[in-house]
């Protein structure tokens, strides 16, 4: 049976309310009704997770990497067995597809599988050295506890990179996942607990988010914090963690230009990009969002992404005809709808969408706007929801400004038949991820990051656990 649970902190091994009993209801965003509630973390919980974390740190690091390799991969199998209910609660709380709810669920499952992989091979080095009886070792060992935060976009796979790379590395964790989307999160942890993980390497906690991460950042047991979310929360959190010396990770906001020349497959162009931009209703960070398109072929774009736009059925995620849920939250909507009152206001258009749908429930039109001014709110702001803005342009040089105009710099997307114009943009283009002619973005192997305000540090591929290290040097003489 299909059913949406209450949610407990998890912390040193148990499932557990809160000690002051307080609690926050969780909201189903398709429906609005109130389907939960999950425990509320005060201080005093705060402190019962840094403890079990130290203590799971001292002997998690002490655990072979072959034997976390193998419980991490008895997590994902049973993340997999489990994908049905998990993918219920998720798209309860969240409002996304299920059908996107068991694709995340299964990306998940990968990404454990990687960093498993990733675990047996954090290879130091052996430096020549001046001396017959000397040897130098570069070796890596784990930073330490880490304190995680991440956004419910998406509720499992922000907390999974976070997690996957702590414990392939040794570290222990303290996660604050999402406190509209909990139950998912909790589920995952739950899937690493019965597959073995010992008690006080990972814990889970909600609360009042600001006042969680103040407290985590400052405290001296957590040595490094990773933050998925918004770029003024992240300068904030980056500025903490300056303060008190701790490693950090900022996976923040974009605003991913999408440059589509005038010699690319436009039909390609448009089936590729259309389910980029309205997958978990525009809610992602890589969502590809300023449509820059050469002069030639503007129009045979937009009109072809419009009618994309158009044919989307937006319902509840429960209901298997849907393609695109609900926002997941009600501020949402008021945004969206300030930014298109802006671009009208200032020239724009909007060429199909633009309005809540309904009174119930947080549902909001593919919207696509066109001839929007770079004054523009939109232009300068992350929508964060299903809204495409495009705009043409006329050279290879005019494209590239536009696109680097923005302090952000997360993910780019090109359209190109020409090879030099694909390296050049290689070249160019200032973003962390660029993805020409197709969307390969975010697959456990390949880096996943920003630059510039959108952030630093890689969550996949091979690098994402150097993260998670520090490198130690010994020398030794005989
Ligand atoms: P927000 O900035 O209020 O919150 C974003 C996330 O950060 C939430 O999960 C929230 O709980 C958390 N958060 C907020 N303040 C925090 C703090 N002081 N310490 C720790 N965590 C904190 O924004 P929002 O209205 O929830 O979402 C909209 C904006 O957030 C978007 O414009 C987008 O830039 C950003 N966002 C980004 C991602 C991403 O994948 N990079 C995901 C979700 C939201």
């Amino acid at each position: 049976m299909q059913n949406y649970p209450d949610v407990k902190l998890f912390i040193d091994g148990e499932w557990r309310d809160a000690m002051a009993g307080e609690t926050i209801p969780v909201i189903d965003p398709a429906t609005e009704e109130t389907i939960g509630k999950i425990a509320h973390a005060r201080h005093a919980d705060l402190d019962l997770a840094l403890a079990a974390a130290d203590k799971g740190f001292k002997h998690w690091r002490d655990v072979s990497a072959y034997e976390r390799s193998k419980i991490m991969r008895k997590a994902a199998d049973l993340l997999r067995e489990r994908v049905d209910a998990i993918a219920y609660m998720m798209t309860r709380e969240q409002g996304k597809p299920l059908a996107q709810s068991k694709g995340e669920i299964l990306a998940g499952a990968e990404v454990i599988e990687w960093f498993a992989e990733e675990a047996r091979r954090t290879y130091g080095q052996i430096i020549p050295a001046r001396s017959g009886r000397v040897a130098q070792m570069a070796i890596k060992v784990p930073v330490g506890p880490v304190a995680a935060f991440t956004p419910w976009n998406f509720p499992i796979n922000q907390v999974v990179r976070k997690l996957s790379a702590a414990l392939a590395t040794g570290c222990s964790i303290i996660v604050k996942a999402p406190e509209e989307t909990p139950a998912s999160p909790a589920e995952l942890i739950r899937a690493f607990a019965d597959a073995g993980i010992p008690a006080g390497v990972i814990n889970l906690v909600y609360g009042t988010p600001a006042e969680i991460s103040e407290y985590l950042t400052a405290h001296p047991v957590i040595r490094k914090i990773s933050f998925t979310g918004s770029t003024p929360v992240g300068k904030q959190l980056a500025a903490l963690a300056g303060t008190h010396m701790k490693r950090a990770t900022m996976e923040l906001g974009g605003h991913a230009p999408v440059l589509v020349f005038d010699d690319a497959d436009i039909e390609k162009a448009i089936a590729v990009s259309a389910p980029s931009k309205f997958r978990n209703a525009g809610q992602i960070c890589v969502a590809p969002t300023r449509f820059l398109v050469q002069d030639a072929v503007a129009d045979q774009f937009l009109d072809g992404f419009a009618e994309a736009a158009r044919k989307i059925v937006v319902g509840n995620g429960l209901d298997p005809n849907s393609g695109m849920g609900p926002l997941a939250n009600e501020r949402r909507i008021p945004a969206l709808e300030g930014f298109l009152q802006d671009a009208v206001a200032q020239g724009g258009r909007i060429v199909t969408g633009g309005k809540r749908i309904g009174n119930k429930g947080y549902f909001f039109e593919p919207t696509v706007i066109a001839d929007v001014p770079i004054t523009a709110r939109v232009m300068n702001e992350e929508p964060f929801g299903p809204l495409a803005i495009v705009n043409r342009f006329s050279s290879f040089d005019d494209a590239v400004v536009e696109a680097n105009r923005l302090p952000f710099g997360l993910a780019a997307y090109a359209f190109t038949r020409s090879v030099e114009t694909a390296h050049a943009l290689a070249a160019q283009v200032e973003a962390g991820m660029l993805t020409i002619n197709h969307n390969g973005l975010a697959l456990p192997e390949v880096p996943f990051g920003g630059i510039k305000d959108s952030g630093y540090g890689t969550e996949g591929g091979s690098e994402a656990t150097e993260a998670y290290l520090e490198t130690r040097f010994v020398t030794q003489m005989n």
